[in-house]
């Protein structure tokens, strides 16, 4: 081992321990506002309509209770670590270092005729020196391959990835509406206690502090909600929205249309991201079961084209 890769493994190590640390501050913030939410808040609305009282605290005891399942599964289940017994079975004759391409975008560039590349449906990583599944990408914070890779997370501690994907995104849903409604039943306290409204009685500083949680909070995913909502509907990770987006400007300077081939319409891939089926469309907010499906075949627009990243209309192909 030499000396860069000492320090790669020592950098792993602190970026692990610091996002072990961010995952306990957001258990801890997360028990701190459930606590001043019970103790606090819900006395002070006795006064209100009983049924909107039970509905109010039933909404909030089913977001408090959503954000603890899909953060716990964010956080402790894996992106999706490559079975790779399971394709020395399936694809023996198939894989092998010699036969697959090192990467499917230097391939495409690297391509001088536009006739339709035959690329394998497997890369080889260089890194983990093992083959490499369509639309799994290295992860160089935990050193592996992960299946369908998103993004590392280091409030998570965790890579994002095929089989906690649907789990950060519920996350991201429930804490926008989780903050939403805290910092709408906190805003009054604060203005208070910043002397912008005016009021007899004291106001209690934790109701200011959940309110300047809640506003960090989604001042902080707010962002994020939109990119992986957009990512959602149009069936790409993070990682792929760079590479859909070089290969789009070399299409495009080709005169070619592009197309990702797993993009199969906004409502088929909202369906297959929360394993929906024949269920109601809102049956994904209580999606918490495991993820369906390998992580290794994905549904395409067209099966007859043999991509993993990317197919061109071959009918424009005039270069
Ligand atoms: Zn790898």
């Amino acid at each position: 081992m030499n000396y860069t890769e000492i320090m790669s493994y020592v950098f792993t190590i602190l970026f692990r321990v610091f996002g072990f640390l961010l995952v306990l501050v957001v258990y801890i913030l997360i028990a701190f506002v459930g606590w001043v939410y019970f103790k606090t808040i819900l006395p002070s609305k006795f006064h209100q309509n009983p049924f909107l009282l039970v509905f109010e605290v039933a909404f909030f005891i089913w977001i408090l209770t959503a954000i603890i399942i899909t953060f716990t599964k964010s956080a402790f289940v894996r992106g999706g670590a490559v079975p790779y017994d399971l394709l020395e079975n399936e694809e023996k004759n198939e894989i092998s270092k010699e036969k697959v391409n090192t990467d499917p975008i230097t391939t495409i560039i690297n391509q001088d005729n536009l006739e339709l590349p035959s690329l394998s449906n497997y890369t080889w990583c260089s890194h983990c020196n093992k083959v490499k599944p369509p639309r799994c990408h290295h992860d160089s914070i935990t050193h592996q391959c992960v299946l369908r890779m998103d993004h590392f997370c280091p409030w998570l501690n965790n890579t994002i990835g095929y089989f906690n994907h649907k789990f950060f995104i519920l996350f991201l849903i429930y804490l926008f509406l989780g903050c939403s409604y805290l910092a709408i039943i906190t805003l009054k306290p604060f203005l208070i206690d910043l002397n912008i409204v005016s009021e007899d009685n004291d106001v209690d500083g934790t109701l200011v502090i959940v309110f300047i949680i809640s506003i960090s909070s989604l001042a902080g995913v707010g962002f994020l909600s939109v990119w992986q909502l957009y990512l959602l509907f149009t069936n790409q990770t993070t990682i792929e929205f760079y590479i859909n987006h070089t290969l789009k400007s070399i299409a495009k300077q080709r005169g070619i249309k592009f197309r990702n081939i797993f993009n199969i319409g906004k409502k088929e891939n909202f369906k297959q991201f929360f394993d929906l089926h024949d269920k109601y469309w809102f049956a994904f907010l209580w999606s918490f079961g495991k993820k369906e499906g390998d992580g290794l075949h994905f549904p395409t627009i067209d099966t007859e084209i043999d991509l993993p990243i990317i197919s061109f209309e071959e009918d424009n192909l005039n270069i």
